[in-house]
């Protein structure tokens, strides 16, 4: 019998929760918004069999090191009381530990305001989902970083996934010439109406606090299961560690990802191995210039 950490829901509510890293989050949200060109239509992922070769990466073959400290999922809900679980997964989110996994269940459709897809710079609409998202308990550090494969990369504690950082051409989705549009919290639906997050999403209620002047909460986890966090670290600025994978070691939380105000704003590549249960068919592999 696993343990349930299911977290029957809360109405749906837009209400941004106000903490210390909502200035931060404004500046994060607000910075790509305006600038970004006109969107060629179906941004996101490219469909199956189109875009980049695929590079398929089984977790299998990869050697497994030595991890550091690591704070598994199971840990951090464990140490949340029922009305944090409550309060971080929404009505939409079922989470339950079986098989070593925490395992996700979501219908993909965002619990804050979005705008009205389609929209003039966005021909998709967002569209419900049957999502099973597995994030190991037990995150294992690859030998090497792990490129990130279009789609759903991770899954935010309100069951909206995270993309990586690169549009179909494989530049740069978020800052720049190439950069796609996101609404006022963050985030579009691709082709297969899958509302995504490609950057620290505005309108995430965490039920994890965020100190003033301390580390950023937890706002959800990557397919490896290593957990990410808001902007800040344990000093309240932005870390200056962060490797290519865009995470960093504390003595709190062991191996774990930041969002970032720079490239690659989420994750980066995958630190650890990643369950590829999580990629269900072909899928096409991102990485630089891909
Ligand atoms: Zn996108
Ligand atoms: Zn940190």
């Amino acid at each position: 019998m696993p343990d349930d950490l299911e977290a029957p829901g809360l109405p749906k509510s837009p209400t941004v929760k106000t903490s210390p890293d909502l200035l931060a989050l404004l500046v994060f949200c607000a910075a790509a918004v305006p600038v970004a060109p006109a969107q060629s239509p179906g941004a996101g992922p490219p469909p199956r069999g189109g875009g980049p070769e695929p590079r398929e990466r089984g977790g299998a073959s990869l050697t497994v090191a030595l991890p550091a400290a690591v704070q598994p999922a199971a840990q951090v809900l464990s140490a949340l009381t029922p009305a944090q679980k409550t309060a971080g997964f929404s009505s939409n989110v079922r989470a339950t530990v079986s098989g070593g996994q925490l395992v996700v269940t979501s219908d993909g459709l965002p619990n804050h305001e979005t705008d009205h897809f389609p929209t003039s710079y966005n021909p998709n609409r967002i569209l419900r989902q049957n999502y099973t998202f597995r994030i190991p308990l037990a995150p294992k550090f690859a030998e090497k970083p792990t490129p990130l494969p279009f789609g759903p990369i991770g899954v935010a504690i309100n069951g909206i996934p995270f993309y990586n950082p690169y549009n179909r051409e494989g530049r740069d989705a978020v800052m720049g010439p190439n950069a796609e549009i996101f609404d006022s919290c963050c985030g579009h639906p691709d082709q297969l109406g899958r509302y995504h997050y490609h950057k620290f999403p505005l309108c995430i209620r965490s039920p994890f606090t965020s100190a003033a002047g301390g580390h950023a909460a937890l706002i959800g986890w990557a397919f490896d299961g290593f957990a990410i966090f808001g902007p800040n670290g344990e000093n309240g600025q932005p870390p200056t560690d962060l490797d290519e994978c865009n995470g960093h070691v504390d003595a709190v939380r062991g191996y774990h990802y930041h969002v970032t105000a720079k490239f690659p704003y989420v994750l980066g590549a995958y630190k650890g191995l990643v369950d590829m249960s999580n990629f269900p068919g072909s899928r096409v592999w991102g990485g630089p210039g891909r």
